[in-house]
């Protein structure tokens, strides 16, 4: 395992990400995009903690338990700028028109270091599948083919798979890299209020197990 400095976030905390595996499909797993929504960063922590003891794939997976460092510090959805970071990618149909205050988009799109970080990385690595880890009413939205994983993932936990969440998400990691980047992306929503001990204990063995779907992803 090998630790690196992924970006900086408003407040000049650096965001680490951590990586395992020298070859296979490359892989990116994130947690707290939405710093409030902390058993998606559980998730994210309990992931890193099973790697570190064994990473049994032939993959190269990066993983950022923290990605909205300033957010999770402060147990806020928004980074330090008050921009939602699930809005602020720069999507075909990002604006900063918005109905509400929560899921302020930033003055431009990308305009936020934490995002710069992420479009960066994900322009040079290319990944086949991403995972991003939130927490709200249960479920799997899958965006681009997603379903060796996500069949998986639903098998073990009983989260349903879902397209669409059911409202337009302008400026979305899912669109920007799932529909309009060939990424296929998960953004894999715990049910809320979980305790962290039934988060490690339901999700992570789930997660473990889809990985090895991805393997074969060409
Ligand atoms: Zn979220």
């Amino acid at each position: 395992m090998k630790s690196t400095k992924f970006g900086t976030s408003v407040s000049n905390i650096p965001l680490i990400a951590h990586h395992f595996g020298s070859e296979g499909p490359k892989i990116l797993i994130l947690g707290g995009v939405h710093g409030d929504e902390v058993e998606g960063v559980v998730c994210a922590q309990a992931l890193l903690s099973e790697f570190i003891e064994d990473f049994p794939y032939k993959l190269q997976l990066t993983l950022v338990p923290m990605f909205n460092v300033d957010g999770v510090l402060h147990q806020s959805r928004k980074n330090k700028n008050g921009v939602d970071l699930n809005r602020n990618l720069p999507t075909n149909d990002w604006t900063n028109d918005v109905a509400e205050e929560r899921y302020y988009p930033g003055t431009a799109a990308n305009s936020e270091p934490e995002n710069q970080a992420l479009t960066a990385w994900l322009e040079e690595n290319n990944p086949k599948l991403i995972i991003s880890l939130h927490s709200w009413k249960p479920l799997l939205n899958t965006n681009g083919d997603c379903h060796p994983e996500a069949d998986i993932i639903s098998e073990m936990t009983g989260l349903e798979i879902k397209e669409s969440i059911g409202y337009p998400t302008p400026g979305c990691l899912g669109t920007y890299t799932g529909l309009e980047r060939g990424m296929p992306t998960i953004t894999y929503e715990i049910e809320r209020g979980m305790s962290a001990p039934e988060v490690i204990k339901m999700h992570v063995p789930a997660i473990k197990k889809a990985l090895f779907a991805t393997q074969e992803r060409k």
